[in-house]
């Protein structure tokens, strides 16, 4: 049976990053990746530009981490966003920065950012396996046993001494992210923390077809659970047949949907002209109203996008130049679903992290186990902090793996 120091397990991001960082060890490092390719889900991040990671400071990114900011402290210092940055472009893929510090290819192509790494771990000597599903993994006194089978349907067993495992999560499950590693970590006694989709699209009751593909920027969104105020985002939000998305939509979807699965009311308001207050917009829709004759059509379509005049004036009934102003600064939408797995763009929960040491990657539960990527109980928001979290993790996985082993 071969047998191997290192073997990662998945081929995204954190995989691929892992083994990046065992280029040059030395060490006998095998990579196994169940599509016929590395990095399909990198193919399809960033609407194909693949938004590499987010350039802002600790102190800045780190607010955009769930649910633990601190678990990662150590992993983004070791392997930040400046190293990530580094390494791409040493490896031949120049970088550039762009609105909100979101680092993406000067290519613009995601295909680049895949086919760098994949290259540079392939020149670097990791043996890259694809077509290869782990189907189960055991542990021995000293050596993992990794149950494998290929897409031509043969089944073998390989050995390795440490095991990262950096298979995923659930979102866009046609990538490869099917959840497998939530089995092989609680076979092992990991706690899977409950998943669920997060930076999707929230459904409201009865949504306007009408509104399908408005982009409203410079609005604020207040998301309410329970008849509390939890979250505020100013920015842009973009109306689709999945419900409300765009960035806002994104932003609130994390304590959104986990409202929804707790039974929570949740509830979705949006201020269309934040930038001016209440009484100078009263003052400005009565203005509006004298010039146009009292017509509600006319006096709305002053104020909102042409799409939207139909739709905001049919969804709420008993509008009228006195209650305008307040329907324009809090337009309110009841939440009753979400877009799944299948569109999501991250998954929250997963394997829990105080079973992992933040110091290393390594499972607290089985020595020489490390975890990296999605398939911990971490995620971040959009701008770049997602693959920040799969590559800094799957770094330090793998220096500590490979240190573990030169010791
Ligand atoms: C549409 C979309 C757009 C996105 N855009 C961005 C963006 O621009 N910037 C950003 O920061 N984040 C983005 N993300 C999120 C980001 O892509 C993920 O968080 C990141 O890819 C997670 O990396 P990972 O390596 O942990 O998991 P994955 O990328 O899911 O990789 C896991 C790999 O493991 C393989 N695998 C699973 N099980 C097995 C098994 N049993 N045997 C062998 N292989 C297995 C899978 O096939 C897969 O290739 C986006 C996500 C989506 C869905």
């Amino acid at each position: 049976m071969k047998s191997y120091h290192i073997a990662i397990v998945g081929g995204g991001a954190a995989g691929l990053m892992a083994a990046a960082r065992c280029v040059g060890s030395g060490l006998d490092v095998v990579l196994i990746e169940k599509n016929k390719e590395c990095g399909k889900k990198l193919l399809i991040t960033g609407k194909g530009r693949c938004n590499i990671t987010n350039s802002s400071p600790w102190k800045d990114f780190q607010t955009h981490i769930h649910p633990d900011k601190g678990f990662l402290k150590n992993a983004f210092h070791h392997f930040s966003n400046k190293d990530v940055v580094a390494l791409l472009e040493s490896a031949g893929l120049p970088c550039k920065e762009e609105r909100g510090n979101r680092i993406f290819p000067v290519s613009d192509r995601s295909h680049d950012v895949r086919d760098t790494l994949v290259k540079y771990i392939k020149k670097g000597g990791i043996n890259v396996v694809t077509g290869c599903q782990v189907l189960d993994i055991n542990k021995g006194d000293n050596l993992f046993t990794l149950s494998l089978s290929t897409y031509e349907g043969d089944n073998l067993d390989i050995q390795a001494s440490r095991v990262i495992l950096a298979t995923g999560g659930l979102s866009y499950p046609t990538t490869g992210s099917t959840g497998d590693g939530y089995d092989v970590a609680s076979k092992f006694g990991h706690t899977i923390v409950g998943t669920f989709p997060s930076l999707t699209a929230l459904k409201p009751f009865n949504m306007d077809s009408r509104m399908e593909g408005i982009l409203l920027k410079n609005v604020r969104m207040d998301l309410w659970v329970n008849g509390s105020k939890v979250q505020s985002e100013f920015g842009e939000t973009l109306f689709t047949s999945g419900g409300i998305e765009g960035a806002l939509g994104f932003r609130v979807s994390r304590k959104g949907v986990k409202g929804l699965i707790n039974g929570q009311k949740v509830e979705l308001v949006l201020d269309l002209k934040p930038a001016v207050e209440m009484d100078e917009l009263n003052k400005r829709v009565k203005e509006l109203s004298a010039e146009c004759g009292g017509k509600l059509k006319k006096i709305v379509s002053r104020l909102v996008p042409a799409q939207m005049v139909d739709p905001f004036i049919d969804s709420l009934p008993g509008l009228n130049p006195e209650n305008m102003a307040s329907r324009l600064k809090e337009w309110r939408f009841k939440i009753v679903g979400y877009v799944g797995y299948e569109r999501c763009v991250v998954t929250a929960g997963g394997v829990s992290l105080d079973e992992i040491s933040r110091k290393t990657m390594e499972s607290k539960v089985i020595d020489g186990l490390y975890m990296a990527g999605e398939v911990m109980d971490l995620d971040g928001d959009t701008g770049g902090y997602n693959l920040q979290i799969a590559f800094s993790t799957g770094a330090l996985a793998a220096d500590s793996a490979v240190r573990s082993i030169s010791i």
